[in-house]
């Protein structure tokens, strides 16, 4: 039976019914983007059962998906057994998972056994070279493809490829992307650089042209997810090939926000591009009950505001590296 709740509201109004969870913060990439080259890894993480704990009570207040995140969660051991725990969560309704595929030839399965219906595969170019000088030397572009590939396999209700768009870097290699994503029954979908790290943005609006310059002409349609990305597709003959953007620096979406996430060290942080944060591990190990956490979660999602500061970033905000919040 679904738990009854008040529906969870921030401060702005909105109602948050997807949350982020970030298993680990440790990644085997290094992307520019997202990992600084000073880092010190969070101590001391959620453990399975705090996070099963965590999951259970933000079901009871109202959320209905959960995305599995990082650092990069298939490097967490019990990565598999936390995904069917949220999955078996009376009220969670999906449970999904973003990596950048490198271990998923031998975990796409047992994922998808486990209840995950949703991936997202993050793969920003298809050059082995760019991937290691973008990624770092860990980045091997075969584990990906072959990671992608049994994806494909696997059968998940929603499959994403998932590309940061970065000028100088892979603006030539939209078209080929797309193509290799629809080769695989999946969805490419093109990410505006935040300002997390280093690299150039390209906004959405060039994104588009790049895709027509290089044979991806494209019409509107209205599919809608879960998330922020507004899709469009290619225009012509046969099933539809979509392509999804997300623009958070060009297209602000802040008004359909309807998430929230905590890092894997049960930081509750509101807000992306903010720096409000509250510690749910130390509530929990000091005794807290679950109405105390509830009572917490809703009363700290009072301070998310209207929208998000990243272009404050390094003028007044100080961010945390996306890969310590959890992408
Ligand atoms: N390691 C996993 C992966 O590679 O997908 C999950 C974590 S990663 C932080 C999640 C997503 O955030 C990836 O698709 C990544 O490209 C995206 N990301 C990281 N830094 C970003 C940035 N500065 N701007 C936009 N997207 C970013």
């Amino acid at each position: 039976m679904i738990p009854a709740h008040r529906p969870l509201v921030d401060g702005d109004g909105r109602v948050i019914a997807y949350l982020r969870l970030s298993l680990t913060d440790r990644c085997n990439f290094r992307c520019s983007y997202c990992s600084p080259s000073e880092y010190e890894e969070g101590r001391d993480l959620l453990t399975r059962a705090e996070i099963a704990r965590l999951v259970r009570v933000f079901a009871g207040l109202g959320v209905r998906r959960v995305r599995l995140t990082g650092g990069e969660p298939t490097l967490r051991r019990e990565l598999v057994a936390i995904a069917a725990d949220a999955r078996a969560t009376p009220g969670i309704e999906e449970v999904a998972l973003t990596t950048n595929g490198h271990r998923l030839g031998d975990l796409a399965r047992p994922l998808r056994e486990a209840g995950v219906g949703a991936l997202n595969v993050s793969l920003d170019t298809l050059d082995p070279g760019r991937l290691a000088r973008l990624s770092g030397p860990g980045a091997d572009l075969g584990s990906v493809l072959r990671g992608l590939d049994a994806a494909a396999a696997a059968g998940f209700r929603s499959l994403h490829v998932n590309a940061v768009v970065l000028s100088g870097v892979n603006e030539d290699e939209l078209g080929a992307l797309a193509r290799h994503a629809w080769s695989r029954g999946a969805t490419p979908r093109f990410i505006e650089l935040m300002p997390f790290g280093g690299g150039a943005p390209v906004p959405v609006g060039r994104m588009k042209a790049l895709l027509a310059e290089q044979g991806v002409a494209l019409v509107p349609d209205d599919k809608r997810g879960w998330g922020p990305a507004h899709y469009m597709r290619q225009a012509g003959q046969g099933p539809p090939r979509r392509v999804g953007f997300i623009g958070a620096m060009t297209e602000n979406f802040c008004d359909r926000c309807n998430r929230a996430r905590v890092t894997a060290t049960g930081e509750f942080q509101v807000c992306l591009g903010g720096d409000s944060r509250f510690n749910l591990r130390d509530l929990i190990r000091a005794g807290a009950g679950d109405a105390e956490l509830e009572a917490v979660v809703r009363e700290a999602l009072q301070v998310k505001g209207p929208r998000h500061h990243m272009e404050e970033a390094g003028a007044g905000l100080v961010l945390l590296p996306m890969m310590g919040i959890g992408g």
